[in-house]
Order: structure tokens, then C-alpha cells, then sequence
């Protein structure tokens, strides 16, 4: 069985809607992820039969809905094959995710005279939440470059573990260059180290490998509007010896187990780290994000975006001038690219006048655009939906505007 691509893009019904009178064409995924119906009518459902809030009710509705939040909790327990349900942390997305591991790690086990690792391809989500704790803890942090291919270079990576280094934060998979780095080898050095590691998927979990058990992931982030389901939502999954041994982030809600005027204790996992009223929504829209993904052949999903990298890749090198930054051993999904003598708002202004979505700048990624040598890029990023006839009008498109612009 091959995916069906027309069927699924039926399930997105902004897919079929015009922009500037054109039909759209969305290729700025990595940004966010368009929503299926189900993901649309589940969020309806949820306000239109029970919404409730969750755990401190006797009534119906509090029963329903925290019986479908911590259903979701489970669906993503299962998606990411973590070995425990109150592993899951639900939260406002990744950046909040590393936020949190950032400030509850750091107070509890990072101290003067410790070191941290990460990379130079990160979002900036994963790199200034660590700067941020080096200098409240005093302590040193360390930058992997990337080769001209857009791999991170390991051989610098090993040279700067030592029995100091207590945490390595790093992502599956490069926002600003698709890169998919070897995750589970640079765990196992940063294991062998000593050191913990914190892996940020936002990139990943909808398009590689997310077993978390297989790449044994300390720390696991990632966003739900990336993955087909709603905005404010997240996951921190942990394992549990770390989950325990760290204090809680923010207090108030949930997260309490006695307060007294004295002292307060605090509540098991998952609860621990899930202060105020929740995301109830978003978590059981996430849910049917995952199940609606799940449905699918995986593997199916990612040779069909492969594929249609593939082309993309092909079909832009075509046009003259246009340069595509990185080239790593493995990529995925995301096509970063910048065309000589063209600005790449420009660029991407006039392709939004064909109803084409990309996105231009530096993709929160100023150290990646540093080394690159370059202000910004085009990004072409795809989704399941994406089709080979996207990228003849994203490059069809292109054409056009460098004639509008006199090339
Ligand atoms: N990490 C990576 C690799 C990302 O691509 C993004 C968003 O683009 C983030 C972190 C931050 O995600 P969010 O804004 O959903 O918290």
C-alpha cells in the first residue's frame, strides 16, 4: 500500500482555501503544521459537550474531561514509547519544555566549575534558555560547529566532553538546515561522559525515528502545532530517576501535594511540573493529532516527504543562481535557500502574492545564519500533505518573480 496523498490532503481543509486569489500552497511547516478536520472537530467537541476543568471536580464534566486529558497523556506515552504515562509533561510547547529543564535541572544539579554542550545549529529555544542558566549558575558552556555540509562535527563534540560536562542539549532534527543528527551516537558519547542529555525534537517527532527508549533520550521536547495538532501545547518527557530528582518549576494548581502556612509538599509526576489550569484542549487536540498521524504507514509518510525533498531539491537547483545551504549526510523536510543578487524577503514577499507560504529570515537561528555568512534564507519546509505539484509551483512561482524583478 502507497499513501494517498489526495486523501489526506482532504482531510486538511485549509489546504483548499485561496490566498491572493490563488490556491495556497503552504510550505512553511517547520514554522507550524496546518490542522486535520479531526484535529479541528475534536477542539469543538471538547467546548461543545464537556468542557470542564480537570481533576478537582466531582461533576460530569470534570470526569470527561480529565478522562480525556490523561488519555492524551497516554497517546503520547504510546507515540513516543516512553516506558511510563507520568513521564509525560504536558506544557505550552518545546521552547517552555527547555525553559523548564533549563531552570529545575540547573538548580538541582548544575554548579560552578560544571560544564554544558550544545550546538551551533540550534533554535534559539535551546541555546539562549542555557546561556541564561550558565549565568545564573556560574558555570561554562561549550558550541559544536557544523562542517560546510550542515554536520555537526564530532570529532570537536568528543574532544569537548570531560567528566565536567554534566549536560548535552542538542536537536534531532535543524530547523534552519534539516540536518537529522546521528541522535543516538551523540547520546551514547555524551552517556559515556557522564553527562545528560536533552534532545529537542520540535523538528523531529513528526518526520524521523521518536522512540525514545531506542535513542534513549534523558530529556525529549517538542511542540504540538508541529505535529498536526494545536498551538500552547508541549511535551517534557523525562525519565522518571530525573523527573523525581528535580525540583518543580513553577508553583500553584495541581502541583501541590499539602500546603500548609509552614511548608509545602508537592504532588507525584506528571503533576509535579504541571502548575495551574492546563492546556486541557490542546493536549486532547494533540492527541488527535497523533492518533490522526499514527493511522498512517510511518515509514510510508516519510519515504512519500522524502521524496518530494528530493524533487524539490532538484527542481530549485534548476533556476539560476539559487544556492541551497546544507547538505548533511541525512536531511529531511526542510529546503533553505537563497537566490544571488535577490533579497530573500523580497523573495518571499512576492511568492505570498502567488499564494505561495514560505518563510524568510533567520528562523530564529542566528548563529546558524552566522556561520552560514549570510543575513537570512528562503525556507521551503514540507508536511505529509506536501506534493510534487507544490514544488512545481513553488518553482514555477520563482521563476515569475525574478522576471518581475528584471532577472
Ligand atoms: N526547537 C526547534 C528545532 C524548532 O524548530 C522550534 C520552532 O521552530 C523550537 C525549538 C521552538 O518551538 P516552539 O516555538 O513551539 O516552542
Amino acid at each position: 500500500m502507497t499513501i494517498d496523498i489526495q486523501k489526506i490532503r482532504a482531510d486538511f481543509p485549509i489546504l483548499h482555501t485561496l490566498v491572493n486569489g490563488k490556491p495556497l500552497v503552504y510550505l512553511d511547516n517547520a514554522a507550524t503544521t496546518q490542522k486535520p478536520q479531526i484535529v479541528i472537530d475534536t477542539i469543538v467537541d471538547y467546548y461543545s459537550r464537556y468542557n470542564s476543568n480537570i481533576h478537582r471536580g466531582t461533576h460530569h464534566l470534570s470526569n470527561l474531561a480529565t478522562e480525556a486529558h490523561e488519555a492524551a497523556r497516554k497517546t503520547v506515552q504510546r507515540y513516543i514509547n516512553a516506558e511510563h504515562t507520568h513521564e509525560i509533561i504536558f506544557t505550552r510547547g518545546t521552547t517552555e519544555s527547555i525553559n523548564l529543564v533549563a531552570y529545575a535541572f540547573g538548580e538541582a544539579f548544575i554548579n560552578p566549575g560544571d560544564e554544558i554542550i550544545f550546538t551551533m545549529m540550534e533554535h534559539h529555544s535551546n541555546f539562549v534558555p542555557w546561556q541564561m542558566m550558565c549565568e545564573r549558575r556560574g558555570v561554562k558552556y561549550h558550541v559544536v560547529p557544523f562542517d560546510t555540509q550542515g554536520d555537526l562535527r564530532l570529532d570537536i563534540f568528543e574532544n569537548l566532553l570531560n567528566e565536567r560536562t554534566r549536560l548535552v542539549a542538542f536537536n534531532h532534527v535543524s530547523n534552519a538546515l534539516g540536518t537529522i543528527n546521528p541522535a543516538q551516537r551523540i547520546i551514547q558519547m555524551a552517556h559515556a561522559a557522564g553527562a545528560v542529555v536533552l534532545l529537542d525534537a520540535a523538528q523531529a517527532v513528526q518526520h524521523v525515528d521518536h522512540d525514545v527508549r531506542a535513542l534513549d533520550a534523558d530529556f525529549y521536547v517538542f511542540s504540538g502545532h508541529k505535529i498536526y495538532g494545536p498551538t500552547g501545547i508541549g511535551i517534557l518527557y523525562g525519565k522518571e530517576a530525573l523527573l523525581d530528582a528535580i525540583p518543580p518549576y513553577q508553583g500553584g494548581g495541581e502541583m501541590i501535594e499539602q500546603v500548609t502556612v509552614e511548608k509545602t509538599t508537592y504532588n507525584k509526576l506528571p503533576f509535579k511540573f504541571e502548575a495551574g489550569t492546563p492546556n486541557i484542549v490542546g493536549a486532547i487536540g494533540l492527541a488527535a493529532a497523533i492518533d490522526y498521524l499514527d493511522a498512517l504507514n510511518f515509514d510510508e509518510v516519510m519515504a512519500h516527504e522524502d521524496a518530494v525533498l528530493a524533487y524539490g531539491h532538484k527542481k530549485l537547483l534548476e533556476i539560476e543562481g539559487l544556492k541551497i545551504y546544507g547538505n548533511a549526510k541525512r536531511h529531511t523536510s526542510i529546503i533553505p535557500f537563497n537566490i544571488e543578487g535577490v533579497h530573500h524577503y523580497d523573495l518571499g514577499t512576492l511568492l505570498d502574492t502567488r499564494g505561495v507560504a514560505v518563510r524568510t529570515g533567520h528562523h530564529c537561528t542566528q548563529p546558524i545564519m552566522t556561520a552560514l555568512g549570510v543575513e537570512g534564507t528562503v525556507r521551503a519546509s514540507l508536511a505529509l500533505y506536501n506534493n510534487h505539484e507544490d514544488i512545481d509551483v513553488l518553482v514555477e512561482s520563482i521563476r515569475q518573480v525574478l522576471k518581475i524583478l528584471g532577472r
